[in-house]
């Protein structure tokens, strides 16, 4: 008998799932559910629109897409056009895998101003992700500030100082690459509390700041430690690399190029500046003690005109699901959540890793799902899809997705692969 599963979420952790399943055998009805019309979560909303190469891994999903075991519902919202209880009465298996949306939160005085973006707003502004369509950044200011030391700060100041021709082939929007374009910002400030040897970024990332055409990279040789340490082996050998790139950076010279990146560390943000908007951000430096930035009571100021805190994503709870608050997870042992629930990706174990690190989740619960689900017996799409007509919900099919990206591809200026609508509606419009 046919095991009906249902897996909210399209991205990475979900196709991985999806593909984990179908590598068990025939057995198995797939649908996976997303509250966009486009699939592929962060692969689409979150990869870097200039680095291509990294959304590759589509082609694979797009293979699994295309299975007969396998339906996408786009445009489907679960918690407000269908709940993860009803969900639960019509399949077999329920799978979240809807990642982590919200921002971790600056909590300090100025967090509020407005100039203050979360990664996750300022991110989805530049990848086209429609609730970010209009967020409309302000870059009136020659310095913007980007606090924290992960790969997704360092995204962020790479996008805002490449030039026109390194974008070129890039799906960054038009109206981002205006904004951008007619901005007077000449110099990024990346931040992080700790040091070099804690700091997230991986190497090719890094290195790549040493690389741009119109941007210099540059950080104080007097805040690189002498020698790099890490937890394991592994990461050891990373935070050499990033100090050799380092050191690289330290003998820069600032006026070599029109734009800058400087790397500051040991530096913990402590006040937004400013009356109506971000005018500035107070710091504290710091000791790495133990492991952890401790203040030392000495502060400095910079001139910007907004604030990225790239600090990480936290998981939105989901109603039917219990959350587990103080990690910001879904409650789960190893995944499973309750009977035929199960989550993966990092609304089952946090924000980290990398893409791939998603696929062995995946394994994981396609391995639950078998071990505990008998013979199965629940409807699947066909109760799915009688709610969606009830509640006059218009889901996407892969088809449908299909019609609209074919419609990016040949809307696109070579060498841009895609160009990208920016709402729900224009999306859903190529299909009327
Ligand atoms: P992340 O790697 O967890 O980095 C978050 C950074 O924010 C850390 O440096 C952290 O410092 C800092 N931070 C947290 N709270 C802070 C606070 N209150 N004040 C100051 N700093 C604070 O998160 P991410 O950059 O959002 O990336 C998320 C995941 O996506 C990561 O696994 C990342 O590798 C992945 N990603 C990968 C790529 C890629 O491969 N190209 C691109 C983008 C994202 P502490 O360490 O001191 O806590």
């Amino acid at each position: 008998m046919t095991v009906t599963v249902a897996i909210v979420g399209s991205g990475p952790a979900g196709f991985y799932t999806a593909q984990a399943l179908l590598d068990r055998g025939d057995g198995y009805a797939i649908d996976i559910i997303d509250l966009q019309p486009a699939p592929f979560g962060l692969i689409r909303f979150g990869v870097a629109p200039d680095h291509q190469a990294t959304k590759n891994v589509m082609r694979k999903f797009h293979q699994t897409a295309l299975r007969d075991q396998v339906s996408f519902f786009g445009n489907v919202e679960v918690g407000r056009d269908v709940s993860v209880d009803e969900l639960r009465d019509a399949y077999d298996a329920v799978v979240l895998a809807i990642g982590a949306s919200d921002e971790r939160g600056l909590n300090i005085p100025g967090g509020g101003l407005p100039g203050v973006y979360p990664s996750q707003a300022f991110a989805g502004w530049y990848n086209a992700q429609p609730q970010y369509r209009d967020l409309d950044p302000l870059l009136d200011h020659q310095a913007i500030a980007v606090i924290g030391n992960g790969n997704v700060a360092i995204d962020v100041a790479r996008v805002l100082v490449k030039n026109e021709n390194e974008m070129a082939s890039s799906d960054l929007p038009e109206h981002v690459a205006a904004a951008i374009a007619s901005s007077p910002l000449c110099d990024v400030y990346v931040f992080g509390r700790r040091g070099p040897n804690q700091a997230k970024f991986t190497n090719v990332e890094l290195r790549e700041m040493g690389r741009l055409e119109q941007c210099v990279s540059l950080v104080d040789p007097a805040q690189l430690p002498d020698e790099a340490s890490g937890h394991d082996e592994r990461d050891l050998r990373l935070k050499k690399k990033n100090l050799d790139t380092l050191r690289g950076f330290a003998g820069a010279l600032p006026g070599s190029k029109p734009k800058r990146v400087h790397f500051q560390f040991y530096a913990m943000p402590v006040e937004v500046l400013g009356e109506a908007r971000v005018e500035g951000l107070r710091l504290e430096r710091t000791q790495v003690i133990e492991g952890r930035a401790q203040g030392t009571g000495e502060t400095f100021e910079i001139a910007c005109g907004a604030v990225v805190a790239a600090i990480g994503y936290r998981a939105r709870a989901i109603e039917g699901a219990p959350f587990d608050d103080h990690r910001g997870v879904v409650s789960n042992t190893d995944g499973r959540v309750g009977d035929g629930l199960y989550a993966v990706g990092w609304i089952m174990r946090g924000p980290s890793g990398v893409i791939s690190t998603n696929k062995k989740d995946g394994v994981l619960v396609a391995g639950h799902i078998e071990a505990d689900i008998g013979g199965g017996g629940k409807p699947g799409r066909s109760g799915l899809e009688g709610l969606l007509r009830d509640r006059g919900v218009r889901a996407v099919s892969y088809d449908d997705w299909q019609a609209i990206e074919a419609a990016e591809i040949a809307n696109a200026t070579p060498p841009a692969p895609r160009r990208k609508f920016t709402t729900t509606d224009e999306m859903l419009a190529v299909l009327d």
